[in-house]
């Protein structure tokens, strides 16, 4: 039988554990979530534009997930209040909405999306890459290449169309080597319990059509004018940042290092239960902020409030996240 995405799409609708994430929603999330308005709409438009140096980012919102406290290694909440209030968002008990963001890289010679966020089937109101690429003014086709932090279920769903072809027909696909062979382990598929089994073909079949004309690197690898890779392993072996430098600025693309920014800037060791070594995350996390801080250099992520770009500064124990200035580019 063929594997479309539609039918893999209606085969996690009914897997139990995947459906979970609905189950935490509230009677008035669930009307929402019915609503032709989304539940969590933000209040501009999905997308916007900065600068490092000569090199124009936009940053793409997909939409926001709930991720159940349940999920966070080492919830306090007691803890959780505190951290969030210091960072002005407000405190939820229960569940945590996160931000789902892409963002687009134009290096003058590519047009390169980073990531491609996450499928219907795990919130309500995510999937609007596309939409919201449009918005931008971006064609699908004239992305030269998909550059992946990594091959999560929330970074592949715009890849492709329902019928498993590509939806950035001009593209390749760039992603660390550990990440690809991560993916399509079978010991690794093998070892993970049925129910999640669908997040990894998911996966695969999202990347599927890209293979061909796929670009692996190892380490730190200039990978494109101006845009090179950063190993951050822990949340998935091949989990991966991009630098991008120009002139005398520079932007870190850091993926998945933060889910929760009201949390972890705070609580650097607090990790999530997809980590597939928390450990491992926390070191390459507290790594990396020790970094970005001294060298005051940007950062940009997957899961921080849309559009997601901003700095981190040393704060008493932790760290703290500053929001980038909004400016005309
Ligand atoms: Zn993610």
């Amino acid at each position: 039988m063929e594997i479309t995405k539609r039918k893999l799409l209606q085969s996690m609708l009914v897997a139990p554990m995947l459906a979970a994430p609905a189950l935490i929603l509230t009677g008035a999330d669930k009307a929402d979530a019915q609503s032709a308005t989304p539940a969590m709409a933000p209040s501009g438009p999905g997308y916007s534009r900065f600068r490092v140096g000569d090199i124009e980012v936009i940053a793409l919102l997909d939409g926001y997930m709930q991720l159940p406290t349940q999920f966070i290694i080492g919830y306090d909440e007691a803890v959780a209040r505190q951290s969030t209030q210091a960072s002005y968002r407000r405190f939820t008990e229960g569940a945590i909405p996160i931000s789902v963001n892409a963002y687009v890289i134009k290096t003058g010679s590519e047009v390169i999306l980073v990531d491609a966020g996450a499928p219907k089937f795990m919130a309500p109101d995510v999937g609007r890459l596309a939409a919201n690429m449009k918005s931008a003014g971006i064609d699908p086709s004239e992305i030269t290449n998909v550059m992946m932090t990594h091959l999560a279920v929330d970074h592949v769903n715009a890849l492709i169309n329902q019928d498993g072809s590509k939806v950035f027909e001009n593209a390749g696909i760039i992603a660390s080597e550990t990440e690809w062979g991560f993916l399509h382990n079978p010991a690794v598929r093998e070892a993970t319990p049925e129910q999640f089994r669908g997040m990894i073909d998911f996966g695969i079949m999202a990347v599927a059509a890209y293979s061909d004309q796929r670009q692996l690197f190892n380490g730190e690898t200039d990978l494109a004018s101006g845009i090179s890779s950063l190993p951050l392993p822990g949340h998935t072996p091949g989990h991966s940042g991009y630098v991008v430098r120009s002139q005398d600025e520079s932007l870190l693309i850091w993926g998945d290092l933060v889910h929760f920014n009201t949390l972890q800037f705070a609580n650097p060791d607090w990790g999530i239960v997809f980590d597939v070594d928390a450990a491992q995350a926390a070191e390459t996390r507290k790594r990396t902020f020790d970094r970005v801080s001294a060298d005051r250099m940007a950062v940009a992520g997957m899961h921080v409030d849309f559009p997601g770009v901003g700095y981190v500064e040393r704060s008493g124990d932790g760290y703290r996240y500053i929001t980038a200035p909004n400016m005309p580019i």
